[in-house]
């Protein structure tokens, strides 16, 4: 409420009622509230409970009169400031001496009360009291407004702080970038300089499973960055069906178990032979616990122990992934969701990653609505990661079906038409398919692709997407102008992974949408399915 529109308290005191109604009766008007009292003990308690603005007292009382009652008043720090007008039937002595020390906030009146003087004399002092109480008000706000400032400063210096270090992680992270990524080349070039110098020497397989193991290891850490990027733009998809968690576990199992072997780590599983049924996308809750199972080999010395355990309660599952390794500091503990975040630098990180996995992690399993947690009692003492997902009780399609492999049977090879402007690619995809005894061929640009595919008529297209002069988009919309190739599957392949290339790629009228490097295991699974569906179709071609 504005302070203006609080009456005025005015505190009266005299012994005689009528006198009490008829000041009352003289003074009313808007604005000011009058307190009455009849005796000094009425006054004191009135002032106990109440401010007041001004007190009107009648000298003349009983048992205490009007200057015992304004020593009283002097005497406590909550009244001694209030203004005081005596009501007296003649200056005494009294009051000369009252005035004496007491100069400024003390007046007096003799009776009869000349009525247009008191009522002066009580506007002056309600009008004081007003602007000492929106002082009061100013003050109060000056005061909310300085603190407001003070907390204002606080938040931009904390801002300023938080961006300064999101500055120092984003060098740091770019400096591990170039250094993860750099890292893999040179073992890679060894051994190619290796192969190049003795082809066929007892190395050779040695060093090609070596230089496997490095390139999957980038193609891992530049996925990683790209999903991460397009999880924090709000741009993974997921492909959601009712699946079993024991699907996706034996998925992680098989990409995290190469690093769990060669770390001679002991692994131990506890899984329920129940499925427990969620609503979710099979590839990411797979990479969720390949992510977990990776960390906790690569965090803990070789030799260690990793438990993976599956349990239900509540409707949701939890699945666990606990170390004996390194462990957590617990300053660090808090963070360690977070992109970028990484506990030891100096650490050996020949398998290190970016600091992306556990962010990763906990945004797919949010997109699947649940809940990422870290527990560590402190370094050396070991890590155990939870992450729980809430059970679904609908019935749905399967997804891990898809997964299962599918046998083909001794079938005709496929015709693969690779169109691809980079020779090295194309070529190394010409050799791949051939040691899966498949036909290959190649064109390096879209024209020539299309007179083959006419001549040819293949039964897959390998078709590179950035290509000069004619890109591969428009390489498929002809393609499908074709009659002969209207029911061929054309698989784009390409650097770009992201979900509007692969839209863009669908709508071109691409069958499938891969991602360079393509890898062999793929590849192979591709051709089959495609062999698979070609001979269910009974084509004549494929037996
Ligand atoms: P990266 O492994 O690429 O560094 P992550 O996001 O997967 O990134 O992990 C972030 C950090 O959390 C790691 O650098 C490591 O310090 C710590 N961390 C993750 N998992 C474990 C674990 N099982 N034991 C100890 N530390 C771990």
């Amino acid at each position: 409420m504005n302070p203006a529109h609080i009456p005025v308290p005015i505190l009266i005191v005299d012994d005689l009622p009528e006198n009490l109604l008829s000041l009352e009766a003289v003074l009313r008007r808007d604005g000011l509230e009058f307190i009455k009292a009849r005796s000094g003990t009425e006054a004191l308690e009135i002032l106990l409970r109440q401010e007041v603005a001004l007190a009107l007292l009648d000298v003349q009382m009983p048992e205490m009169d009007g200057f015992e009652l304004a020593e009283t008043m002097r005497g406590s720090e909550r009244t001694r400031r209030i203004p005081i007008i005596f009501l007296t039937a003649g200056v005494t002595d009294r009051a000369r001496r009252f005035r004496g020390y007491e100069a400024g906030a003390v007046d007096f009146l003799e009776k009869p009360i000349e009525a247009d003087i008191l009522r002066s004399k009580v506007a002056v002092f309600s009008e004081l009291y007003l602007q000492r109480r929106q002082l009061a008000v100013q003050r109060d706000n000056l005061k909310a407004f300085a603190e407001e400032n003070l907390r204002l400063l606080k938040e931009s210096r904390e801002n300023a702080q938080a961006l300064k270090e999101a500055d120092i992680r984003k060098d740091e992270f770019l400096a591990t970038l170039a250094h993860e990524l750099r890292n893999p080349l040179a073992p890679i070039r060894n051994g190619l300089q290796i192969l190049r110098m003795a082809p066929e020497g007892p190395r050779a397989e040695e060093v090609r499973g070596m230089m496997d193991r490095q390139l999957t290891h980038m193609v891992r850490l530049i996925d990683d960055l790209l999903d991460v990027s397009r999880v924090s733009r709000g741009r993974i998809d997921l492909r959601k069906a009712r699946m079993s968690l024991q699907s996706a576990v034996q998925s992680a199992l098989e990409t995290s178990r190469p690093l769990i072997e060669d770390n001679r780590h002991n692994l131990i599983l506890d899984i329920p032979e129940t499925p427990l049924w969620v609503e979710g996308d099979l590839t990411r809750l797979a990479q969720v616990v390949s992510n977990l199972l990776n960390n906790a080999a690569k965090y803990t010395p070789p030799g260690g122990e990793i438990r993976l355990t599956m349990r239900e309660h509540d409707g949701q599952a939890d699945i666990e992934v606990a170390d004996n390794g390194l462990g957590i500091d617990p300053d660090m503990l808090p963070r360690v969701f977070e992109l970028f975040t990484q506990a030891d630098r100096h650490l050996d990180r020949s398998q290190g990653g970016l600091g992306i996995g556990l962010a990763l992690v906990s945004k797919l399993v949010e997109m699947h609505g649940g809940t990422s947690r870290a527990v560590s009692e402190g370094a050396g003492k070991g890590s155990t990661f939870t992450i729980s997902l809430p059970l679904s009780d609908t019935h749905g399609e399967f997804a891990g079906e898809g997964l299962q492999k599918k046998q083909t049977r001794d079938a005709a090879p496929l015709k693969v038409l690779i169109v691809d402007d980079n020779v090295d690619s194309a070529q190394t995809s010409l050799w791949m398919l051939d040691l899966m005894g498949h036909r290959g061929m190649v064109a390096h640009e879209g024209v020539r692709a299309l007179e083959m595919a006419r001549e040819q008529t293949p039964d897959v297209v390998l078709l590179d997407i950035g290509m000069p002069g004619m890109d591969g988009y428009e390489v498929c919309r002809q393609l499908r102008q074709m009659p002969e190739m209207k029911n061929k599957t054309v698989i784009a392949q390409t650097g770009w992974g992201q979900e509007s290339d692969r839209q863009k790629a669908f709508a071109a009228g691409f069958d499938h949408h891969i991602t360079k490097p393509v890898s062999l295991d793929l590849l192979t699974q591709l051709l089959a399915d495609i062999r698979l569906t070609a001979a269910k179709a009974g084509d004549p071609q494929h037996g």
